[in-house]
Parts: C-alpha cells; sequence; structure tokens
C-alpha cells in the first residue's frame, strides 16, 4: 500500500519540515561528515539525499516506504548540521518527518517487535533493569539468542544493580552558591547510576544545591526520535509539571537527554504546553556547561595521565557543546587531553540505532573503539551513556582494557585524589 501524504496534512510541525527542506541548496558540504555516506557511499544515505527523498514524500512524488529505507538508517547524530553553511536545521527535519510518517518504515516484523520492546522499557528504569537482568540472564545463551538480538545481549553489563533515585537535596559544601534541578534520566538510572552521584557530588564541591524533583520522567527523545510524537509530547508535558516553572537551571549529565529536552518547543508545537516547552527547554544545561562557571577545589594527579575526548553527537553537534568538558578536564594537573582521530564522528550508539542498524552500528562502534586505541590515551572522557555502553563494547572487543569514564566520573575520583587508579600506569 503506498502512503502519499500531503504537506497540508502534516500539521505544525510541517511548516519546519517544509522550511527545511527549501533551505538546502544542495552544495553537498555537508557529505563527507555524515558517518552513513561515509560507510555506504550512496546518495540516498547523505543528508542531501536524505532532504530530497523526505522533500520528494512531501510533495506526494514518491512513497514514502521507498525513502523509508534510508530515513530509517540516519543516526541522527546532526553532524551534517554542523557542517551545513546554510544553516538546514536537519535535526529538526528528520524528527518532524519521523513524526509524520512513524507508520512508514522498512522494518520487518522482528525488527518493530524489539524497538517496542525499548521504548516500553528503556524509559521507565523499574522495567529497564527487569528487561537487562532477562537479557542479562539469556546473555549466558547468547549463542542461542535469536540473531537480531544478540546486539542488545552483547550490550549488557556482568550484572545490575537496583535503580535507586539520589537523594531529593545535596546541600552544596561551604557557602551555596547556586541551586539546580537534576534531570536523572533512566538509561544511566540502571546502567551506570554512578555517573549520577558522581555529578551531585562534583557540584555541591563547587557550590552547587542539586534538587532532585521526584516526579520527573524520562526526556522522552528515545519515543521523539522513533516517531512516537504522542508519547513524547506527554512525557515533556509531566516533565514541565514536575520540574515547575521556576527560573532554576535543569542539568543534565546525558547529552541525549539534554538534546532531547532542548526539543522541548517542537516536541509540543501546536499544544497549548508550546511556550511553557521553550521556557523549560532554554533551562536546560549540561552538567560541563554549568560547571565551567564554578570553581572546583585544586585537583592533581600524583603522575601524568593522558585521556581522550569524546564529543557525543548530541553534545557537540546538537548543542554546540565542545569546549567545555575539555577545559574541566584539563583543569585537573597532571591531566593531558589527547585528540581523537575524527573526533565528531558518532560512535554508533545513537539511542536504538544499535538495535535497529546493528550492522552500521557495530563498524561505527569499532572505528571509534580502533582510534582510541591508536590515541595511545590511557582513559577516555565522554559526555553520555549511550557512547560509554557502546565504546565500552568495542574497547573490549578489540581486547582493550581502557577505562571509559563520564567527565563527572573523572572529576570526582581527581577530587578524592584516586584518579590514577582507573588504570595502572603506563611507562
Ligand atoms: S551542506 Fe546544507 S545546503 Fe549543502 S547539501 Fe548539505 S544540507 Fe544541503
Ligand atoms: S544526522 Fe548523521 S547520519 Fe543522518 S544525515 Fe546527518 S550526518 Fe548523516
Amino acid at each position: 500500500m503506498l502512503h502519499r501524504i500531503p504537506t497540508q496534512t502534516l500539521g505544525p510541525r510541517g511548516e519546519t519540515m517544509a522550511e527545511a527542506v527549501t533551505r538546502c541548496v544542495h552544495c553537498g558540504f555537508c557529505l563527507p561528515t555524515c558517518p552513513t555516506y561515509d560507510l555506504l557511499g550512496d546518495e540516498a544515505d547523505s543528508p542531501r539525499g536524505r532532504i530530497f527523498l523526505m522533500k520528494e514524500v512531501l510533495e506526494g512524488n514518491l512513497p514514502a516506504e521507498q525513502a523509508a529505507p534510508h530515513i530509517d538508517r540516519c543516526l541522527g547524530c546532526v553532524s551534517c548540521q554542523t557542517s551545513c553553511p546554510s544553516g538546514v536545521p536537519y535535526g529538526d527535519l528528520i524528527s518532524s518527518y519521523r513524526a509524520s510518517h512513524q507508520v512508514v518504515t522498512s522494518r520487518s516484523l522482528f525488527a518493530r517487535i524489539r524497538r517496542r520492546i525499548a521504548s516500553w522499557t528503556v524509559p521507565y528504569p523499574r522495567r529497564f533493569a527487569w528487561a537487562m537482568r532477562l537479557g542479562i540472564w539469556s546473555g549466558r545463551l547468547t549463542a542461542l539468542a535469536p540473531k537480531g538480538l544478540r546486539p542488545l545481549v552483547e550490550l549488557l553489563p556482568a550484572s545490575l544493580p537496583d535503580p535507586e533515585p539520589p537523594p531529593e537535596i545535596s546541600a552544596a559544601v561551604g557557602t551555596a552558591r547556586t541551586e539546580v534541578m537534576l534531570h536523572i534520566g533512566c538509561a544511566a538510572q540502571v546502567l551506570n547510576p554512578s555517573i549520577t552521584s558522581a555529578a551531585i557530588r562534583v557540584m555541591n564541591q563547587a557550590g552547587v544545591t542539586v534538587r532532585v524533583p521526584r516526579d520527573q520522567v524520562c526526556c522522552g527523545a528515545l519515543h521523539w526520535h522513533i516517531g512516537s510524537a504522542d508519547r513524547a509530547a506527554k512525557l515533556a508535558t509531566r516533565n514541565l509539571a514536575a520540574f515547575g516553572d521556576a527560573d532554576v537551571p535543569i542539568v543534565t549529565t546525558a547529552a541525549g537527554c539534554g538534546s532531547g529536552m532542548h526539543e522541548y518547543a517542537l516536541i509540543l508545537k501546536g499544544e497549548p504546553q508550546e511556550s511553557r516547552g521553550a521556557d523549560f527547554a532554554h533551562r536546560v544545561t549540561d552538567f560541563s556547561v554549568l560547571l565551567e562557571r564554578f570553581e572546583l577545589p585544586p585537583m592533581a594527579t600524583s603522575r601524568p595521565i593522558r585521556i581522550a575526548y569524546h564529543d557525543a553527537c548530541h553534545l557537540a553537534h546538537a548543542q554546540r557543546v565542545r569546549q567545555p568538558p575539555r577545559d574541566l578536564l584539563l583543569r585537573i594537573e597532571g591531566v593531558t587531553l589527547v585528540e581523537l582521530v575524527d573526533p565528531e564522528f558518532c560512535c554508533g550508539s545513537a539511542g536504538t540505532y544499535n538495535i535497529d542498524q546493528p550492522e552500521i552500528a557495530a563498524q561505527l562502534g569499532r572505528r571509534k573503539a580502533q582510534a582510541i586505541i591508536d590515541s595511545d590515551c590511557e582513559a577516555v572522557a565522554l559526555g553520555n551513556i549511550g557512547c560509554q555502553v557502546q565504546i565500552e563494547q568495542h574497547l573490549r572487543q578489540l581486547g582493550s582494557s581502557i577505562p571509559v569514564l563520564h567527565v563527572a566520573q573523572i572529576l570526582d575520583l581527581a577530587l578524592q585524589g584516586r584518579l590514577e587508579s582507573i588504570t595502572p600506569a603506563i611507562p
């Protein structure tokens, strides 16, 4: 069955799409920065090609099914947005298109079930923890697991703690300089809750009191980026209520969540809460951006340590945050920063991409892990839980034991004088 969807049926989000589509001048500057074009070499799997395909579908010249495999292969890394001289808002375009065409996909029934399971479990820490425990159990039988489930099973950690939210209030150490609200995310609570506790301790040391609103929920980015616009809008609305309207920064340690919450005005476009969504988005701040404004106690290592910083796409491209995490790491006396080859190239994590496009995700993960090994670093720092899991998995598959840590974890260890413990001294 063909799905011909005229532009005028797209509703408010269609205006964003129409504007973005017409702004592309087909110059091709974005092509070398697109991971899928680099791997597949097909114009239809490039930003320019996808914009053309979306335009053709919107104008009713192409059945949406023909565009779907290429749209589905887009990582949403928005590297193309960074390199576009015409300012095409590709991220808004692809998210809006997916929201309007969620029924039209190139996925198999099994892939759709996997994706549905992910959207039922990942945003809800307790459900996710149970699903992961089941996965860990079945991981012992990985060889027997259905082929389509293996990429998911291989990502699982060896064991899993219970997801417990951090205290509702953690007071600043010494003189309180400011107060923030923390969005704790859902995947991080299950996969690596120590990121949140480390971030709270570091903010407290910087004189920041941290409040964790109890009624907060998943940011909705996962649903938004797979085209479940209604579910994303519901989650966004619940977060508006949980965080209130006071002009208090909303801090996140996950690049994906930060990027998703920056899109609340678009997610709620046409809804009564649209302007509240825009106000909420203005308050959202990455952990590194907030902390850069404050002094921390002196930090030093007893020996020099080389750390590579990995730019998460949803920090570097979507939020244009590149320097603050690097500057924070350089505050630790003894730390040298090592730059990676193609530092802003996606690691292949990208939300549910690992599940939907396991072959491309694995190629990108291997490439990133090899770049890290080749850099001769002793540790990797980053700002996104998805990248952490993906990079760690691929480093281990390549036989490397290089530790992969969130910037907050590195600062926390440095403040405790224990940063050397993450890796044995390399002569
Ligand atoms: S760089 Fe921008 S304007 Fe040029 S082809 Fe890519 S999206 Fe279009
Ligand atoms: S978002 Fe990433 S994968 Fe998608 S077209 Fe842009 S650069 Fe390519």
